[in-house]
């Protein structure tokens, strides 16, 4: 028997996504809401790696040949990951179909959309809030009548009324996507950096509702969540009914286990909180915990209310009494924070221990309070996404360009937990000051006590000036170039420094033996397990993507 044929649907939603194992959510609330036209509507992700003329080819399939009669509606979310990539993918599918209706939404469009190539090649933007303006909007393109505005102004809901979109999720999602969960949206605080700081606010969804649907995924093999609260720990109430709910499952999960992530504010873990938190087993819990600064000057100038001892002591005790793992973020490039101050900051946090340190480089996205600071600050910002700063009144360019080396250093030496043992000989070379050539804030050159951050950045400086390079290097190579490094360049004992590379090398799981191990390698190196390796992917899969804008 024939297929029966897909009628091409009338509306498709499409975005492209950073990494494949991200299941937009967004998409997915638009999908759940589209009401009556929910069966003629169709959802393609595609990931920023694609090219876009493959993008194009695959659309243009899902949609079909052009019809007399028959309209069509393209809905895109934009986002600062992909914003010039759905930009190429627009430029080649309007001129092959013109006919098509685009409709652009997301937080990159809206926001100073006035002057965006993106937005004067759509027929329409909606800004802020879809889940209600798309359908409507969707309704009135296929239907009639034609809607007059090009930009709409995004009408908000009240969460009650939305239909929960974790049923768009599909059984392939579940078996191999983080899912994406949200209990509340909006943020109170203002930090000026942060898109959430225009919703003065949070709203929560209906936590019955919620954990209903939670439950349907869980029932459904879901086991790793993730969600976007910007503040999971905003509301105890709503965050303890949540963690009770994964404590009820924890022993259904099986042998994959549980993974669940949030975004939480440093300054505030009650003890109701902490009695629950203490109660999940190692691998279960991640917490995305925004620092920032611990500078109070550069605190007050970016409106982040943060109570520095406190967040100190609810990191202490979480990595005291609890098994979540840890990743804490700080922000190079804030308005007033010079090289020394973000040294401080840094090993300051870096004392309290917690298993990562994201080091994120301050960008000016479209709409955030920040842009009124640039002439004080004297801020430079790139003007292609994603706005990266490039200067500051206290931080010249080359010192910018350093940090944006070390933080992919960081990330490939100290994140990655390949090289616990041979970090600690790396951080623990305190013989020099910081350099500070380049700089041209008030305190440029002056002496800087040492420091880990100190170390690190003298290190990135003679790796970058040996290899001129930070992509494309093996952990092998890596290994050498520690060696190369610590004893070579600092004079540490080579038996030490081969003990800890080798150490850290097994325990990686990795084989192939770098040059400088040859003479102790073992000979009865085992092969990694697979549990091993399996461990290995699945922390590979939940690290926080870079390209994640989201900070709490
Ligand atoms: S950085 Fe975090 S706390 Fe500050 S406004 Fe944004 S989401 Fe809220």
């Amino acid at each position: 028997m024939l297929p029966i044929p897909v009628p091409p649907p009338s509306v498709l939603l499409c975005t492209l996504n950073a990494r494949y194992i991200h299941a937009a959510l967004g998409l997915r609330c638009l999908l759940a809401n589209m009401g009556g036209l929910r069966a003629a509507t169709a959802l393609r992700e595609f990931t920023v790696n694609r090219a876009p003329d493959l993008i194009v080819q695959d659309l243009l399939q899902l949609l079909g040949p052009q019809l007399a009669g028959r309209r069509q509606v393209l809905g895109f979310g934009v986002y600062i990951w992909n914003v010039t990539q759905t930009c190429a993918v627009l430029r080649l599918l309007c001129r092959q179909r013109p006919d098509i209706r685009v409709v652009l939404g997301g937080p990159e469009v809206s926001y100073e959309w006035e002057q965006q190539e993106i937005v004067a090649l759509a027929d329409h933007v909606i800004t802020g809030w879809g889940d209600v303006s798309f359908p409507k909007l969707c309704q009135a393109l296929l239907h009639g009548p034609q809607p007059l505005m090009k930009v709409i102004s995004g009408e908000q809901p009240a969460l009650d009324a939305l239909v929960l979109p974790y049923r768009e999720y599909s059984d392939t999602d579940l078996a191999h996507r983080v899912l994406y969960v949200e209990a509340s949206r909006g943020c109170p605080f203002k930090c000026a950096f942060c898109l959430s700081s225009l919703d003065k606010t949070a709203w929560a969804f209906d936590l019955d509702r919620l954990l209903a649907e939670l439950g349907i995924l869980f029932a459904r093999g879901a086991r790793s969540f993730k969600f976007v609260d910007r503040t999971f720990n905003l509301k105890i109430d709503a965050s303890v009914r949540i963690l009770q709910f994964f404590l009820d499952h924890l022993a259904e999960a099986g042998p994959d286990g549980l993974f669940l992530h949030f975004e939480v504010i440093p300054d505030h873990l009650p003890e109701r909180l902490q009695q629950l938190i203490a109660q999940f087993p190692p691998g279960v819990l991640q917490f995305e915990v925004g620092i920032q600064s611990f500078n109070p000057a550069v605190q007050l100038a970016i409106s982040r209310r943060q109570d520095n001892a406190r967040t100190e002591a609810n990191l202490r005790w979480l990595l005291r009494h609890s098994h979540a793992h840890l990743h804490t973020d700080l922000i190079f490039g804030l308005p007033g924070e010079d090289l020394h101050s973000f040294a401080r900051g840094f090993d300051r946090l870096h004392a309290l221990g917690p298993h990562e340190i994201q080091l994120g480089l301050l960008k000016r996205l479209r709409g955030t309070p920040i842009a009124r600071l640039t002439e004080a600050f004297g801020m430079v910002y790139d003007e292609a996404p994603p706005y990266a700063m490039r200067q500051s009144a206290v931080l010249a360019a080359e010192q910018v360009q350093a940090f944006v080396r070390m933080a992919r250093y960081w990330d490939l030496v100290a994140n990655s937990g390949r090289f616990r043992r041979s970090l600690v000989l790396l951080l623990g070379i305190r013989d020099e000051p910081l350099d500070t050539a380049g700089a041209s804030g008030s305190d440029a050159g002056t002496a800087h006590q040492a420091s880990p951050f100190a170390a690190f950045w003298r290190f990135s400086a003679w790796l970058w000036a040996r290899d001129g390079q930070t992509a494309g290097i093996t952990p092998e190579t890596l290994v050498d170039r520690l060696f190369d490094y610590l004893h070579g360049h600092c004079g540490l004992d080579a038996d030490v420094c081969r003990a800890a590379l080798l150490a850290d090398y097994r325990h990686s799981g990795a084989r192939a033996r770098p040059e400088c191990l040859r003479l102790v390698w073992p000979q009865d190196m085992p092969a990694p397990t697979a549990a091993k390796r399996a461990l290995a992917a699945r922390q590979l899969m939940h690290r926080v993507p870079a390209l994640d804008t989201g900070d709490a």
